[in-house]
């Protein structure tokens, strides 16, 4: 049987700005999204049968229906049903490495990833945008996870302005195993803590999230200027987050002492903290020095690197 192997690269966000209420009940965001090397290992299988079956050994990650990766295979019978006839059901194995419920976008990219496996195992022959557009209606990072990179998105976090490749740009990782945030309640409890600081106008809404675009991130980013970056960093959602979790407090305050840190930020809607370093090797000595503050071994730390792509294929038979 034909198989796919995708790598499904996660993100973090450089910058998350929460603007407004929109019309249709999700907030109004302006956000930048930079993938990184940690992924997840996803294969898409021909089956003999002409069901969608998901496996995936991590305990957190649900195998039936609920799994993103599932309702990404769902859409693509329904959207493209003589494929589907013609071609038969869909295996999909996915090997997690990517920390579940991290603000890291793991669900999202094993969609992404889904996508472009049957695209290419049922010969569509979609193009980037069709693929983005499908992802859309699966989940707000689902467009970003497919090309991936260091991109601009607002709206719903679904409208993507690509900026041009960063040089590599290394990473420290935290995640507790065991601490999961809800993306849904941290954006409830900002909308209850903040609410009252929304911009209304959809004209002003409007015009708010591309003035990110000749913000100071942004020239940060034009320059390829990592120390710059590190100082401008930004997440709106560090200010329900943190105060509710004490760990992941503790955890930015320990990586922002360090050495070699160049700027920490907590990611999406956390509980993952990331620290910007400047070289390899300064990040390997970094994780081993939180490692020895924190020696809780519930606390996952990750060496990872900024890249530039989302998607990709490493082996077709
Ligand atoms: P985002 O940054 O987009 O909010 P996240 O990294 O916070 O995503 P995910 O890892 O995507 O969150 O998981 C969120 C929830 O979705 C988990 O509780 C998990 O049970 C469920 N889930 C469904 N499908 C997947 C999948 N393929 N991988 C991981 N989690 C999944």
């Amino acid at each position: 049987m034909p198989s796919y192997t995708l790598i499904a690269p996660a993100k973090i966000n450089l910058y998350l700005e929460i603007i407004g209420d929109r019309p249709d009940g999700f907030h109004e965001l302006a956000m930048i999204l930079q993938s990184i090397d940690l992924a997840d290992q996803i294969d898409v299988r021909a089956a003999s049968t002409d069901s969608i079956r998901v496996y995936c050994e991590h305990p957190q990650v649900p195998t039936d229906k609920s799994n993103l990766a599932y309702r990404a295979a769902e859409l693509m019978v329904a959207k493209f049903p003589d494929a589907f006839s013609k071609y038969g059901g869909v295996e999909i194995t996915i090997k997690k490495r990517i920390p579940v419920a991290a603000g890291l976008a793991g669900g999202s990219a094993n969609a992404a990833a889904v996508l472009v496996g049957i695209d290419l195992l049922w010969k569509l022959g979609l193009t980037q945008s069709e693929l983005e557009e499908l992802g859309a209606t699966l989940g707000s990072d689902v467009p970003f996870c497919v090309a991936g990179g260091t991109v601009i998105a607002t709206g719903r976090g679904e409208q993507l302005s690509p900026l041009p490749n960063l040089d590599t740009i290394y990473i420290v990782l935290g995640k507790y195993r065991s601490l999961e945030v809800s993306t849904a309640w941290a954006y409830k409890t900002y909308r209850q803590q903040f609410g009252n600081t929304y911009i209304r106008d959809t004209k002003d809404l409007a015009a708010r999230a591309n003035a990110v675009h000749s913000g100071a991130i942004v020239k940060a980013i034009l320059k390829k200027d990592a120390v710059d970056i590190a100082q401008k960093l930004h997440n709106d959602l560090e200010r329900v987050v943190l105060p509710a979790y004490p760990q992941v407090l503790q955890l930015r305050e320990v990586f922002a002492k360090q050495a070699g840190v160049l700027g920490t930020m907590m990611s999406g809607s956390g509980p993952t903290v990331f620290a910007l370093v400047e070289s390899h090797q300064q990040a390997e000595a970094v994780k081993l020095r939180v490692r020895d503050e924190i020696p809780d071994e519930d606390l996952e730390l990750f060496v990872t690197r900024t890249i530039t792509h989302g998607i990709q294929l490493t082996v077709n038979s």
